[in-house]
């Protein structure tokens, strides 16, 4: 068996098992990723978040891009963050960044870029990320699986839900194609497709079906926490007990 191969075994496997790799759920034996989130007595203590995906979604995307003078947020994304925070949602960016494999950029590189973001998120809205988990890989030949994380895969996912105590059913992804919903619908959340022009092939299927299409971040804010959320306000009575 090659590499590719076993890493699509895993991947498929990842995805059957749900949200954290570990063992399986009783639904798991009807095969669906798709189906009510397990619901434990824990639950309550875990943080939901909003993952959001990074190129076409927080910001502009300038493919392979680590110059920070080149960041354009998309338009109130940094001031939606900072609702979405006041409602309780644990903030996450997860990214597909194959230049590092391809070698269009270092680590190190990126990592100047990252800070730059995180920065201009803390000096423009007063927000600050929990993570950002990155996917370093590049696809397998004709585009097949080649780790647990590139999305559609839903790793970055479950990695960082693992990692931080988050409740993925109470969870949201957004992103701007369908790979990004499908990964976040495989991790167990609710998805909306936040379409800014980047998706190109729309292939269709159950899972990559969002829950909502926006065009624009108050949309998006309309889904997660409600109409009346308000940019400059008070506290939402949405998500948890959690500290932003
Ligand atoms: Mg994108
Ligand atoms: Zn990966």
């Amino acid at each position: 068996m090659s590499a590719a191969t076993a890493l699509a075994g895993l991947w498929s496997g990842l995805a059957a098992f749900g949200r954290d790799g570990g063992a399986p759920p009783p639904s798991a034996a009807r095969g669906r990723a798709d189906d009510a989130p397990q619901r434990t007595p824990a639950a309550s203590a875990l943080r939901p978040a909003v993952f959001i995906d990074k190129d076409g979604t927080l910001i502009e995307n300038v493919p392979y891009n680590v110059d920070p003078a080149l960041l354009r947020f998309m338009p109130g994304a940094p001031q939606a963050l900072a609702t979405l925070a006041r409602a309780g949602y644990a903030l996450l960016i997860v990214t597909n960044q194959s230049g590092l494999a391809r070698g269009h950029f270092t680590r190190a590189q990126f990592a100047h870029l990252q800070a730059a973001l995180e920065q201009r998120l803390r000096d423009e809205a007063g927000v600050e990320l929990l993570d950002v988990l990155v996917c370093p890989h590049a696809p397998g030949p004709g585009g097949a699986p080649a780790c647990l994380c590139r999305k559609p895969a839903p790793g970055m996912l479950t990695r960082a839900a693992r990692r931080h105590g988050l409740d993925l059913a109470r969870s949201w992804m957004v992103g701007d194609t369908l790979d990004d919903v499908e990964a976040g619908r495989r991790a167990g959340c609710s998805a909306l497709h936040f379409d800014s022009g980047g998706e190109t092939l729309w292939q269709r299927s159950p899972l990559r079906t969002p829950l909502a299409t926006c065009t624009d971040w108050r949309q998006v804010l309309d889904a997660i926490v409600g109409p009346s959320a308000d940019a400059t306000g008070a506290p939402l009575p949405v998500a948890t007990s959690g500290t932003a």
